[in-house]
């Protein structure tokens, strides 16, 4: 593999995971935030980022809201996970037209039944097991050479067949 290869290959892995840091980042700005808010409405004044200690577990109100307010932090937290899990880790776009493969009853012959995801800009593919009985199975992502560099080479040897 070149030094050229091998920078774009950190330059990807490096816009991958911090894309994702991103989201993370987002998602607890807006759960602070609305804890923030919900805290305005009791008394004494909590800090940013704190549940109000003298209203938790004692006001019936807060205590639920301050449930609900989990539940949703749980909630964001999970969608940037599963939002990462279906994006190109060469360009970051969303990975389209999902494909069934395999077959249980021909699974010598095909493999068993996965999910076939592709990038748009054909970056890769990534498989992911129907049936995950042995834990959960990580998705396999393959990735591919630049398709259009090969469809668009330059014609060489053209007049030499001739
Ligand atoms: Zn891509």
């Amino acid at each position: 593999m070149s030094w050229a290869d091998k920078q774009t290959q950190i330059r990807s892995h490096a816009m991958y995971w911090g894309y994702l840091l991103l989201k993370l980042a987002a998602a607890a700005l807006v759960s602070g935030s609305l804890l923030w808010f919900m805290n305005l409405f009791w008394l004494p004044r909590t800090p940013f980022l704190h549940l109000n200690r003298y209203q938790f577990i004692f006001d019936l109100g807060y205590t639920t809201l301050a449930g609900l307010w989990f539940l949703l932090s749980y909630g964001l937290c999970y969608l940037v996970f599963w939002d990462q899990r279906y994006r190109c880790r060469t360009c970051l776009r969303r990975l389209l037209m999902p494909v069934e493969t395999g077959s249980w009853s021909h699974m010598l012959r095909l493999g068993r039944p996965q999910m076939e995801y592709i990038c748009p800009f054909g970056h890769g593919t990534l498989n992911i097991e129907e049936l995950q009985i042995t834990g959960s199975v990580p998705p396999g992502w393959k990735e591919h050479g630049d398709i259009w560099s090969e469809l668009f080479a330059a014609p060489a040897g053209k007049d030499e067949d001739r």
